[in-house]
Order: C-alpha cells, then sequence, then structure tokens
C-alpha cells in the first residue's frame, strides 16, 4: 500500500531497485543496498501485471532507481504503455531529465541531520511538473528549519503538486504501531507548520500504522 504521499492509502505495486549511493541515518531499506535478483524489463512488467492485472498504481523506487537509468526508463515507459499510473520515488541526486513527463516523481530531498544533506541536485528543480511532489524527512529542528527555507526559497508550493514534511521512523522499529517511534514528534512538527504556515503537508508512513513497522513488502 502506497504510504508516503498523496497516493497514501492507495494500493500500488512497489518495483524495488537494489542499490542506493547515500546512506541515510534513519534509512528504512537498508537490505536494498545489495542482493536482490535480476530480472529483465519483461519479467519485471509480467510480475506487474500478475499482481495488478486491471492497471492502477505502481511505484519505482529503491534503494536509487536511477542508478540504473539506463533499464529503469524503458521499464516505466513500457508500464505507461500498459496503462499504469507510475510513480518514481527518488533522492533527485542524478539527474532526472531523462524520466518520461507521465511519472510522477516524488523526490526525496535530503536534509541535514539524515547525513546526506546537499545530495539534491538543483537543476533538477527544472524537472518538476505540477504533479510531481517533493518530500522532507525531517529528524529535528535544524531539518525542519532547512525544509522550511528550501521551500520558500525555490517557490514550491506552486510548483509541485504537494510538498510534504514527514517525520523520521526509528529504524529499527518494531511492535507498537503509533508514533511513538517518530524520531521527531509529530505534534511538534504540526504546531512548528501551523505557527509557520508553511505550504506543506505534514505525512506520516501510513503503512507503518497499519502493518508492524519492521513488515517489508507493504
Ligand atoms: S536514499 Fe533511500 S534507500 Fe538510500 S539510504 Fe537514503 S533512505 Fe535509504
Amino acid at each position: 500500500m502506497q504510504g508516503e504521499s498523496t497516493y497514501s492509502g492507495v494500493a500500488c505495486v512497489f518495483v524495488r531497485l537494489t542499490g542506493c549511493n547515500l546512506r541515510c541515518a534513519w534509512c528504512d531499506s537498508e537490505y536494498t543496498f545489495q542482493g536482490g535478483r535480476k530480472m529483465s524489463i519483461a519479467e519485471v512488467g509480467d510480475e506487474v501485471a500478475r499482481l495488478s492485472p486491471s492497471g492502477g498504481l505502481v511505484e519505482i523506487t529503491g534503494g536509487e532507481p536511477m542508478l540504473q537509468e539506463r533499464e529503469v526508463v524503458p521499464l516505466m515507459q513500457e508500464l505507461l504503455a500498459a496503462g499504469y499510473r507510475v510513480l518514481l520515488e527518488t533522492s533527485g541526486e542524478r539527474p532526472l531529465a531523462g524520466v518520461p513527463r507521465e511519472v510522477v516523481k516524488i523526490v526525496d530531498v535530503k536534509c541535514p541531520d539524515s547525513g546526506e544533506g546537499g545530495t539534491f541536485h538543483r537543476e533538477n528543480l527544472q524537472e518538476l511538473t505540477g504533479q510531481d511532489e517533493i518530500k522532507f524527512v525531517l529528524s529535528s529542528r535544524t531539518d525542519y528549519e532547512f525544509a522550511r527555507e528550501f521551500t520558500e526559497e525555490h517557490g514550491l508550493g506552486k510548483r509541485v503538486n504537494a510538498v510534504l514534511f514527514s517525520p523520521a521512523f526509528r529504524k529499527d522499529a518494531t511492535g507498537a504501531r503509533d508514533s511513538s517511534h517518530c524520531v521527531l514528534d509529530p505534534q511538534e512538527l504540526a504546531e512548528w507548520m501551523i505557527a509557520d504556515n508553511v505550504p506543506a503537508r505534514l505525512g506520516l508512513q501510513l503503512h507503518k500504522f497499519i502493518w508492524d513497522p519492521a513488515v517489508k513488502g507493504v
């Protein structure tokens, strides 16, 4: 189930690619750094069709999917041609100019306390369209102020479909399906956002409130 964007709550097939060139402090997908199995574009298309035969939502994610741009762009084209709504989750560290315009880009701009601040390539702002979304995963007041200032500096509120401020989750979270696992208290974040009238929406990782936060593949 899609859990981290304006598509949150919609059933979604995830195509999760191996490999990432970043190491975010709160990464909950470290299992994607290695392993997986090689599949052709046709095999991936067949698997998506098996899981969701009547169309719907497909998200290409990772890891960092744009590290495999040569293969992932034709895959996205194929999925679009087959009638799927295609989302791409990316850090924006790689160029996004080659992404088909119909694909909804969900760009996770890294904040300072992720340990990967400054990795977003600002040239990619030119590639954003009104259907795309920018997400900031926040673990501190420092991160919040960075996200607020970045949003204002680049006029993101008018540039993209949604700006998402999302509290980081503890990567070892398990058990309770509630906000006690958030590194930054959502209530505190909400109060900051209201006080500053930020043109963003607070996002929670919905799937971690439905299933045990440690469960993968949901
Ligand atoms: S970019 Fe994503 S997959 Fe890579 S380290 Fe950061 S959170 Fe994990």
